[in-house]
């Protein structure tokens, strides 16, 4: 091999799904950025080829014994795959984890945290471990490190506009004429037609949590000595404290509705015991460090001047700095892992391995713009270009014109999608793509375009007083019979807005987002349409049999896979390996049934057709109709028999939008539908959602992409910026006047458009 090979990733002959026989070389300790409509071939070359390639050449360095437990990896179609190094995958699939993982974990800043406080933290309280909450000795013995246990819900518990003679507890077990409500009333401390907004501090602690205690009550004509104590806090001992098991059904029914998750009692949700809580450094403990946003959290950690601290601090901040650096200032280190946006999460894995000391690795990404407002582009860039200068392979699936600017090497795959495409258009600069006269070289130089003649709204949908999470009292119209983008930088608040404040009160709305599709491993695109009956129905008429035979869950599918087409083999412990089916040979159906032909095609003929295909072989109207718009959201590649477990998120959104797609007066709710999509397909995308506003839905979108903001009928941004800076709306209105507003940042990248 000769020297200047060594420079390059070469491939040879790949023919994964669609590739036809491509070959390509991928330059070393570059930025290399794949570009093309989607279902071009980009992930076929990146992740079912260079990926796979190199997870097989890692399992070949375990023994035989190990590999037979690992998952399978096949060797990709392809001739030859030279001079591959490590690969790591930074995704977009979330993060999961549960309570006990959070941002802090999982980038590794908690330990180093814990270590600053065990060196420096006063008073000493001992070593490091002492400040985890997954470790038995730092966690709260109360939720044992959960930070949330059972409380009463204080909302339903009390009306404090009432008085106790006017029924101010809604406790079961209270009411006016109870033994209770009696003993609080008779105990003395207690005016019973004072409204409880107008009790002391001290006497609603008093009446909510007081100590049991022993009073002289008059009772019958009898002076008694009983026991009285805070009603919140008797609630709490008798129901919420005890096993559920020992409570009969009715009373676990009755009390139910009175108890929700809350902040544990004892730690006030830091997770911690008391002993770690106690402990300071500049007046701050570690869980009040844990919930400052990052980019505050940076500013107190270096003001902390201890020599002894010296090297701690240092680590401390050039991680958080990272993620500064990549636009996550506003999230803080206690945040759930599972709550972040499938963005964030790739966001932060990246972040991980910025500060990692491996080099010469070839990290993958996949679309990591997702989520990035254009003015925090240049941020994403930065990264990409610190990780090459380490000394790393840098490839990027990627559709953001300023993410593709950056690239060293460009490989543009097209020109169409599935069959049509495979091939390689161009490779080469940024500035050749420009010129090369692709469809992706064409779209970049073509400018922006605002949308002058906006639709009148036909009405008003209210959000009133929202303050959800950063949200700050926000009050904002929605117009109906319109299109919506709302938009704003990351962590401003859009999906809280949106998807949580909005949502919650309008559960008819439809909501499109990239979540997964599909119950079963038989899903595809044809029964998850609603195509498949149809067809089902058509094979037996034209073959005069029971239309249940063409089922994949019937007598008539392969018995051996039962209608998968493949076998999953159970390992031990670990995820089992699919094999395709030995005796259908992928084809899920019994022989017999395959004999039963549609216009000279068997059921399995058709599920191997494309949306396309199937397009020109149907003419039953309800099949076109939901053919057609399959076709309309760009999915014309996918065959109809396709798990949907093999699409990808954005095509997940797409298919939902399709099926949703003949729905009138309805309101349509999507995250980021252009994920995933070429310049070229979002003005397709565009032509769905006017057809749906003109066919009167109201459809309201989260987006960044300059395209979808600049033609909407209505924009809501928000700002100013991420977290506790954010949570405001600071313009609504029409995009022609949104490039003249001041205050929005959105409104300054559309300037300048024609
Ligand atoms: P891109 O990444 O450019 O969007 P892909 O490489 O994902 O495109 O897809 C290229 C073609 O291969 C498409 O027609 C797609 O439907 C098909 N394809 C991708 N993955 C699979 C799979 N697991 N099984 C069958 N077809 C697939
Ligand atoms: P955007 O959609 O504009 O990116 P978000 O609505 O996701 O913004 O976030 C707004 C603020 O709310 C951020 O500070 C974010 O960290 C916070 N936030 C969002 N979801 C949660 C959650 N599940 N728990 C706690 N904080 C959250
Ligand atoms: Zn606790
Ligand atoms: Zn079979």
């Amino acid at each position: 091999m000769s020297e200047s090979n060594q420079e390059y990733i070469v491939i040879s002959g790949a023919r994964e799904n669609n590739l036809k026989n491509v070959s390509l070389r991928i330059p070393k300790r570059k930025i290399t950025i794949f570009t093309g409509v989607s279902g071009s071939g980009k992930s076929s070359i990146v992740f079912d080829t260079i990926a796979a390639e190199s997870t097989r050449l890692l399992n070949e360095n375990f023994s035989m014994f190990v590999r037979n437990f690992l998952p399978r990896a096949p060797q990709p179609d392809a001739d030859a795959i030279e001079n591959l190094s490590m690969a790591v995958i930074v995704d977009q699939k979330r993060l999961g984890g549960g309570s006990h993982s959070t941002m802090g974990t999982i980038t590794d800043i908690s330990p180093i945290l814990r270590l600053l406080f065990s060196r420096v933290g006063q008073p000493y309280v001992g070593q490091a471990h002492m400040f985890s909450f997954n470790d038995p000795q730092g966690m709260c013995p109360e939720c044992n490190g959960i930070g949330r246990s059972l409380c009463v819900d204080m909302n339903k518990a009390l009306d404090m506009s009432k008085s106790l003679n006017e029924g101010s507890i809604m406790l079961p077990g209270y009411s006016t004429d109870s033994f209770d409500w009696t003993m609080i009333v008779q105990s003395g401390p207690f005016d019973p037609d004072k409204k409880l907004s107008d009790y002391s501090e001290e006497e609603l602690e008093q009446l909510l949590y007081g100590k049991a205690r022993k009073v002289a009550t008059q009772f019958g004509g009898k002076t008694m000595n009983i026991t009285v104590e805070g009603f919140i806090e008797k609630f709490t001992n008798k129901y919420i404290k005890r096993d559920v098991k020992t409570m009969s059904e009715r009373t676990q029914q009755t009390v139910a509705p009175f108890i929700i998750e809350g902040a544990c009692s004892s730690c006030r949700g830091a997770r911690l015991s008391q002993a770690a809580l106690s402990c300071r450094i500049h007046g701050l403990n570690i869980a009040e460090m844990s919930s400052m946003e990052v980019g505050e959290l940076i500013r107190v950690i270096r003001e902390i001047d201890d020599p002894v601290a010296g090297p701690v601090v240092k680590s401390l901040t050039e991680r958080l700095q990272h993620l500064v650096d990549i636009g996550l200032d506003y999230l803080t280190l206690d945040r759930e892992t599972d709550t972040l946006s499938g963005g964030e999460s790739q966001r932060v894995k990246m972040v991980k391995h910025l500060s990692g000391s491996l080099v010469d690795v070839t990290y993958i990404f996949d679309e990591p713009s997702v989520g990035l407002h254009p003015r925090d582009v240049h941020r994403l860039n930065g990264l990409l270009q610190k990780l090459r200068d380490k000394g790393n392979t840098v490839i990027v699936v990627e559709h953001d014109p300023d993410v593709i600017k950056v690239a060293d090497h460009i490989v543009d795959v097209g020109p169409h999608a599935g069959s049509r495409g495979g091939t390689i258009m161009y490779e080469g600069s940024f500035h050749g793509l420009l010129e090369s006269g692709t469809l992706t070289g064409n779209h970049m130089k073509r400018p922006l375009q605002l949308k002058r003649d906006a639709r009148k709204p036909a009405g008003k949908l209210h959000i009133q007083k929202a303050t959800l999470h950063n949200l700050r009292n926000v009050s904002v119209e929605l117009p109906t019979g319109v299109l919506t983008v709302v938009t704003g930088v990351a962590g401003s608040g859009k999906s809280t807005l949106i998807n949580d404040v909005f949502l919650s009160e309008h559960s008819d709305a439809i909501v499109i987002d990239q979540s997964a599709v599909g119950v079963s491993t038989r899903s595809n695109p044809a029964t998850y349409t609603g195509i498949m009956d149809d067809v089902r129905k058509a094979f037996a008429s034209a073959n005069k049999v029971n239309q249940g035979l063409f089922s994949f869950n019937s007598k008539g599918a392969c018995e051996n896979c039962q209608g998968l087409g493949v076998v999953y083999t159970d390992l031990a412990f670990l995820e089992s390996v699919k094999l395709p089916c030995e005796v259908c040979g992928g084809r899920r159906f019994k022989e017999e049934v395959l004999a039963y032909k549609l216009n000279g095609k068997s059921i399995a003929d058709v599920l191997e057709m494309t949306v396309e295909q199937a397009l020109e072989f149907f003419q039953l109207k309800e099949v076109v109709r939901k053919l057609q718009a399959m076709s309309d959201v760009g999915l014309n590649y996918i065959t109809l028999g396709q798990p949907l477990s093999t699409l990808s998120g954005g095509e997940c959104q797409r298919i939902k939008l399709a099926s949703e797609l003949h729905k009138k007066g309805s309101i349509y709710v999507m995250d980021e539908p252009t994920t995933g999509l070429h310049m070229s397909d979002i003005g397709h995308l565009m032509e769905i959602m006017n057809r749906l506003v003109d066919a009167g839905n109201t459809v309201i979108v989260i987006e960044h992409n300059l395209d979808v903001i600049s033609q909407a009928d209505w924009i809501i941004d928000m700002g100013p910026d991420g977290g506790s800076q954010g949570g405001q709306v600071v313009f609504e209105g029409t995009p022609a006047q949104i490039i003249h507003a001041e205050a929005s940042i959105t409104g300054r990248y559309l300037q300048g458009t024609s």
